[in-house]
Parts: structure tokens; sequence; C-alpha cells
């Protein structure tokens, strides 16, 4: 039998190797048999986007799985993956971050986030503009939530076939990451991934400076929804 999902990783894989980036497999929509292979063929970083799917497959997957929540993320259901999510990628409003911290202290963990920027041309997708992020990182509003540690920014490009504006949109995203990388910053804010790219972008992703891309569809097929 031939394992398409272990063969695409390994390419992927190889493709990142140049760049120090790492493969997020996004498994949304997909059965626990998929998630098997790949983790059959070593593969441990899986992203999901739906609060109930992460848990269910959390809870039936083996444990040395870190769990990413790559959608957005409604406050109410934090509590669900408090206790075991390994990155939560779509951080968009203040007071998410303040509910993941709360959930934190309550699991006594410090729960790694990245805090979504606004960077496509579209108003569907969710995020803090580079402007908006910049003022509320400088003005140290971080530094009492004590169970967060925010570990870098995500984004996400507008869905077109125009690779330039692409790659300047992801290049936006590397330049904001490195100007706050350069700032003085609270203690808790420690940037060191910048999360973008999916199956459709990430080579222009990657040559843009992205350290983790999120790719679902090139390794396990396309999907019904979403
Ligand atoms: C679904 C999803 C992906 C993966 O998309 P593909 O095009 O299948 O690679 C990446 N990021 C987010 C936030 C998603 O929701």
């Amino acid at each position: 039998m031939s394992n398409k999902i272990a063969d695409q990783i390994n390419l992927i894989n190889s493709e990142l190797s140049v760049y120090d980036t790492q493969l997020i497999a996004v498994s949304k929509t997909k059965p626990m048999s998929m998630i098997e292979e790949a983790y059959d063929a070593g593969h441990r970083a899986f992203g999901e986007n739906k609060v109930q799917e992460l848990v269910e497959k959390h809870e039936a997957m083996p444990k040395d799985i870190v769990w990413h929540m790559i959608g957005h993320l409604q406050r109410n259901k934090v509590k669900y993956i408090a206790p075991f999510v390994g990155l939560i990628h779509g951080v968009d409003t203040v007071k998410l971050l303040e509910t993941i911290n709360k959930e934190g202290a309550k699991n006594n963990r410090v729960i790694d986030c990245l805090l979504q920027v606004h960077i496509a041309d579209e108003m569907t997708k969710f995020g803090f503009s580079g402007d908006e992020l910049k003022d509320y990182l400088l003005q140290g509003n971080v530094e009492g939530l004590s169970n967060v540690n925010i570990k870098g920014l995500m984004g996400m490009a507008t869905n077109t076939s125009d690779v330039i504006q692409i790659s300047k949109e992801f290049e936006g995203l590397k330049s904001l990451f490195d100007t706050l990388k350069n700032s003085e910053l609270s203690p808790n804010i420690n940037l060191e991934e910048i999360s973008m790219g999916m199956s459709g972008d990430y080579k222009l992703a990657i040559k843009a400076g992205s350290t983790m891309v999120r790719i679902g569809s090139t390794i396990f097929g396309s999907r019904n929804y979403n």
C-alpha cells in the first residue's frame, strides 16, 4: 500500500529544511486514521480549527502529539483546550488573550500564543492591525498576563492568484515581527515564530521568513467544507 500522506509530509519537510521552518499538519475534518498515518510517519504537530474536534482528537490520539489551535477561537470555548493545547495561533483580541490567561492560571500552565495580524486585503479575516498591535504590546499591557507567553505572530494572506500581493503581505508581517522583536517588551513576550503559509501559498511564505506553515489539503487531500 502506498502511503501518500507520509510521502507528502516528507516532501514538504525536505522543502522546509533549507529554511528552518516547521510543518503544522492541518487535519481538520479528516478522520483519525489519516492522523495515525502521519503519526506513524513520525509527524507530531497537528492543527485543528474547531474546539470540539480538537478535544476529541486529542483524547483519542497518542499524548506526544502537539495540538495547534489554528482557527478563530471563541472565548467561552478556551476552557476546553486550555489543559493541553500546545500553541494557539489565532489570538485576535485582547479579551481573548485575557481569557486564555485566566484559563491558563486555572490549569497551572503558561499557554503559548501567537497574535493574529490582519494582513489580507479582505474584510473576512480576523486580526489586529499592525498599528494596534504595536500600541498594545509596547505599552506593557501584557506584563500582568503571567499565564500566557506571546511566542510570535500569525497571518493569513489574501486569497488571490496575485503572487506579488501575497508576498508583500507576508513580507509586511515579517517586517512588523522584526520591528517588535527589536523593541523593549514584557518578559512574557518572546517573539520566535511567524506562522504564515498554507497549501496554496507556503512557498511564498517561507521565502518571506515564515517559521511555521499550516498545511492541510496538500497532505490530506481536499476537504468537503472549510
Ligand atoms: C484550514 C486552514 C489551513 C490549511 O489550509 P490548506 O489550504 O488546506 O492548507 C491553514 N490555516 C488555517 C487558519 C486554516 O483554517
